[in-house]
């Protein structure tokens, strides 16, 4: 989505500035690439720091360091794995306060979002700490005479995830804590945008007893992606980002032999039929369009209202809200919404919001006219469009940013076939007092994640996460019980002991007969 901001090589480069480094073998690894990022504080618009962007080299380093540590990792009892996570669970949570002010600081989420944020990852590592219970396997004595038979579950060995900037905590949670609690090592590539979090995680899970090499960070950009993709003795890759990323990380992945699940972006609609309580259609559009500054997978861009009475009532709504919101630095206490996440990003949302105002659509609210913090931060008030077309880019394409459109339609049925036929199946939610429509709505819509009156139908930790259609390239959603079927592959056993019966040489096909 957002374009990286090269920092020039090390010669050149302003070495008062922070370095964040790879982590490799447990302990932090300088970059030998001479290869730098940008990353940013967006409420300021200054940079904080330079990212280390890893060689081929040095992912192959991660990758050996990996190997390495899994044999004697995969080998440990189950719960002796899960107990090393209880203890990070412990050290995190202590530390939450911290990991929420990294967030904020590259992210630019406001402070109680990026506290929600590492919360909503702390529950994948609960779940994952019931692991023990997760693998049992399944069990049928005498599948013939003298015969037992069973299946277990093993961990593949080296895996990877590659995570976006919007979730610099919480998305790589929904990967690493259930890969390594199934037997896993693990390598994280995180956003080069906000990287610094991945690195405090790796310092707890030291802390917490986690042997070296179990986790390993490296940071990049296509080259150590490709490197992960590419690398023989990587098993599978867990990806979350943008679509056209994800579907070349999928179709790259395979390519190589590895298994691969790829969630990629979203257009997510809420439909408001005229029997919904507006009030609580219009808070609920309101926090999940304009929360986080719209950058989530799962912000609600698209309301669709059935008849012209709910667009109108629900529009009036809209805008008494938004006016009341403050768009403001992410550690102010009053912030309800923080910066974008860097000016390309800011740049590319704004001119979203040009070309919809030159489709055609109502610009109801512009959020370039907002009153915005002064200064050089990627500020961008919300912004609030009516009459949205389904032939407008507004409508088809993902801004990733604060705007929400509203189409008007005239039945349920035309804007269930509006969701239907766009390309993302991510989320989507119904408003209604209807049971019945509630239902034929759970039932017919093409997407991954509903809500019935609950705006962000994030699914807890043990369910699992995923989108339908160009939302999601593979077969397994993220975390729950899907995570453990993606990160162990099945074997199953069939036994008989030698004073079980002998019928002598057959060469048939067993069967009970
Ligand atoms: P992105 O696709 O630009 O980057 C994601 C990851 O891919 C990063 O680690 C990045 O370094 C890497 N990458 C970027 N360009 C690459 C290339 N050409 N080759 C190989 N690797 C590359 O996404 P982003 O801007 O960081 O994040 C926002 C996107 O992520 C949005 O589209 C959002 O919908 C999506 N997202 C989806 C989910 C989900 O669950 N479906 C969750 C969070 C974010």
């Amino acid at each position: 989505m957002a374009t990286l901001a090269s920092a020039p090589s090390t010669s050149l480069r302003d070495t008062s500035i922070r370095t964040i480094s790879h982590w490799i073998n447990g302990k932090t690894s300088p970059s030998t690439s001479g290869r730098f990022g940008e990353v940013f504080n967006p409420a300021t618009g200054a940079v904080q720091a330079h990212v280390s962007l890893a060689t081929v080299e040095e992912v192959d380093q991660a990758v050996k360091s990996a190997h390495a540590a899994f044999t004697s990792w995969s080998q440990q009892p189950p719960l002796r794995r899960a107990r090393v996570l209880f203890r990070f669970r412990e050290i995190f949570e202590q530390r939450l306060d911290e990991v929420a002010a990294i967030l904020t600081s590259e992210h630019g989420k406001v402070l109680s979002d990026a506290k929600a944020e590492a919360t909503r990852g702390l529950e994948v590592v609960e779940f994952a700490t019931g692991v023990p219970q997760l693998l049992k396997g399944e069990f049928t004595e005498q599948v013939g005479v003298g015969i037992d038979s069973w299946s277990v579950r093993q961990p593949l060995g080296v895996v990877a995830g590659i995570t976006p900037f919007n979730f610099p905590a919480m998305v790589p949670m929904w990967m690493f804590p259930l890969a390594i609690a199934c037997g896993n090592t693990f390598i994280l590539k995180p956003s080069e945008r906000d990287p610094s979090a991945s690195l405090l995680i790796a310092e707890m899970l030291k802390e917490a007893g986690l042997p070296d090499g179990v986790f390993n960070v490296v940071h990049g950009d296509k080259v150590a992606v490709d490197a992960l993709l590419q690398h023989k003795t990587v098993q599978a890759v867990s990806f979350v980002g943008s679509t056209a990323i994800a579907e070349y990380v999928y179709a790259e992945g395979t390519k190589h032999g590895k298994r691969v699940q790829a969630l990629g972006g979203a257009k997510n609609h809420l439909i408001v039929m005229p029997d919904a309580d507006l009030d609580q259609a219009a808070d609920a559009l309101v926090g999940a369009a304009y929360g986080s500054a719209g950058e989530r997978c799962m912000a609600i861009t698209v309301a669709v209202t059935v008849g012209n009475g709910t667009a109108e009532a629900l529009t009036t709504k809209l805008r008494e809200r938004i006016a009341r919101l403050t768009v403001a630095s992410g550690t102010e206490a009053n912030a309800d919404m923080g910066p974008l996440v860097t000016k390309q990003h800011l740049d590319r949302v704004s001119g979203y919001v040009q070309t919809g105002e030159s489709e055609g659509a109502e610009l109801v609210i512009d959020g370039r006219k907002a009153a915005l913090p002064q200064g050089e931060g990627f500020f961008l008030g919300p912004c609030l469009f009516d009459h949205v077309k389904p032939e407008m880019r507004i409508y088809t394409d993902e801004i990733f940013g604060p705007v929400l459109g509203i189409v008007r339609t005239n039945s349920f049925d035309t804007a269930l076939d509006l969701i239907n036929e766009h390309e993302y199946g991510n989320g989507v939610s119904l408003f209604t007092r209807d049971g019945d429509t509630a239902r034929d709505f759970a039932h017919r819509v093409q997407a991954g994640m509903v809500g019935i009156n609950v705006p962000v139908p994030v699914p807890m930790a043990f369910h699992s996460f995923g989108g339908w259609k160009r939302s999601l390239f593979g077969d397994h959603h993220v975390h729950g019980p899907e995570g453990v079927r993606f990160y162990t592959r099945l074997k199953t056993i069939t036994s008989r002991w030698p004073r079980g019966l002998r019928a002598g040489v057959d060469t048939t096909m067993p069967t009970l007969g």
